[in-house]
C-alpha cells in the first residue's frame, strides 16, 4: 500500500471490494484500520461519503491520521467503537466489513443488526471461514448478489456482497449446503482462481482426515463431517480419483 496526496495505491483485495459500491455511495467501512478504503472511494467519486469504525486506537489514530491528509474530514467520519456501534440509526447505505475472520464478521453483524435498517449492501471480506458469513445473510434476509475471488500476494481472497432482498431463490434446496460453502455465485463460475483455492483445502482435508483416523481417540462425528466436505469438494472438482494428489 503506498499514497500520496492525490492517489492511494490500494490493495487488489480492497480495490475489488470499492468496485461493489455505487456511486454517490454513502457506507461504513468497520475495522478501516488506517481507513484507505474509504479515502480511495472519495478519491474516486467526488459525491461519495463514509464512516470509518475502528475499535482498537492505533488503527483509529491512524485512519484520523490519513483522513486528514487527504482533507477528507467533511467526508469521511473516523469513530472509535465496536463494530456497528458507532452507527446511529438510518445513517448509511452500505457496509464494508474486510480482512477479518468469517466468525468476528458474522458477531459484528449480529451484534449491529438495529443500525442495518436502511442497509440496503454489505460487502463482506472474510479471510476464512466464509460459510458463516453466508449463512448469516441467509437467515437475516439478505441476497447473495455477487462474489468474487481473486489472489494476492500468495493468498486467495473471497469477497460477498449481499444485497437487502429476501427472497432467497439463489439457493436450492439440494445443494443448499454446498453453496453455502462455496459460494452460490463461485460455485457456478469455477473460475480458476476457485478450482486452485479448492484444490488445496481437498489436499488439507486429506491429510487431517488421515490424521484423526489414526487417532486413538477418534471423534467419529467430525470425521464423517469431514468426510462428507471432502466428498463435496471432490465432487466440485471433478475427481475421479485416478490421480488423488493432483
Ligand atoms: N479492513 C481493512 C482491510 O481489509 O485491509 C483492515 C483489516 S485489519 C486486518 C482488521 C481491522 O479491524 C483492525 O484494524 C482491527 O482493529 C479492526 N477490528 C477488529 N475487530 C473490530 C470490531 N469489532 N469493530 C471494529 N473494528 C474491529
Amino acid at each position: 500500500m503506498t499514497a500520496n496526496n492525490n492517489s492511494i495505491n490500494l490493495s487488489t483485495r480492497l480495490q475489488k471490494v470499492a468496485a461493489f459500491l455505487p456511486n454517490g455511495a454513502n457506507f461504513a467501512d468497520i475495522g478501516s484500520d488506517h481507513a484507505y478504503l474509504p479515502c480511495y472511494v472519495c478519491l474516486q467519486d467526488q459525491t461519495a461519503h463514509a464512516i470509518a469504525g475502528e475499535v482498537n486506537e492505533g488503527p483509529y489514530y491512524s485512519a484520523l491520521e490519513t483522513v486528514e491528509r487527504y482533507m477528507f474530514a467533511k467526508r469521511i467520519e473516523v469513530r472509535l467503537g465496536n463494530g456497528l456501534s458507532v452507527l446511529q440509526k438510518d445513517e448509511v447505505n452500505q457496509v464494508v466489513i474486510a480482512g477479518m475472520g468469517g466468525a468476528l464478521i458474522r458477531t459484528i453483524l449480529d451484534e449491529g443488526k438495529q443500525s442495518l435498517d436502511t442497509v440496503q449492501r454489505i460487502i463482506a471480506q472474510p479471510n476464512i471461514d466464509e460459510r458463516s458469513v453466508r449463512y448469516w445473510f441467509y437467515e437475516n434476509g439478505y441476497t447473495i448478489s455477487n462474489e468474487a475471488i481473486l489472489e494476492e500476494n500468495g493468498h486467495i481472497y473471497e469477497i460477498i456482497v449481499a444485497d437487502r432482498k429476501a427472497d432467497g431463490s439463489q439457493y436450492i434446496p439440494d445443494l443448499f449446503e454446498k453453496q453455502l460453502l462455496f459460494g452460490p455465485i463461485l460455485l457456478n463460475e469455477k473460475s480458476d482462481i476457485f478450482i486452485q483455492k479448492w484444490k488445496h483445502e481437498r489436499n488439507k482435508r486429506r491429510r487431517v482426515l488421515d490424521e484423526m483416523k489414526k487417532a486413538t481417540e477418534k471423534d467419529k462425528q467430525k470425521i464423517s463431517a469431514f468426510e462428507k466436505e471432502l466428498l463435496w469438494i471432490e465432487e466440485v472438482l471433478g475427481d475421479d480419483n485416478s490421480n488423488p494428489k493432483s
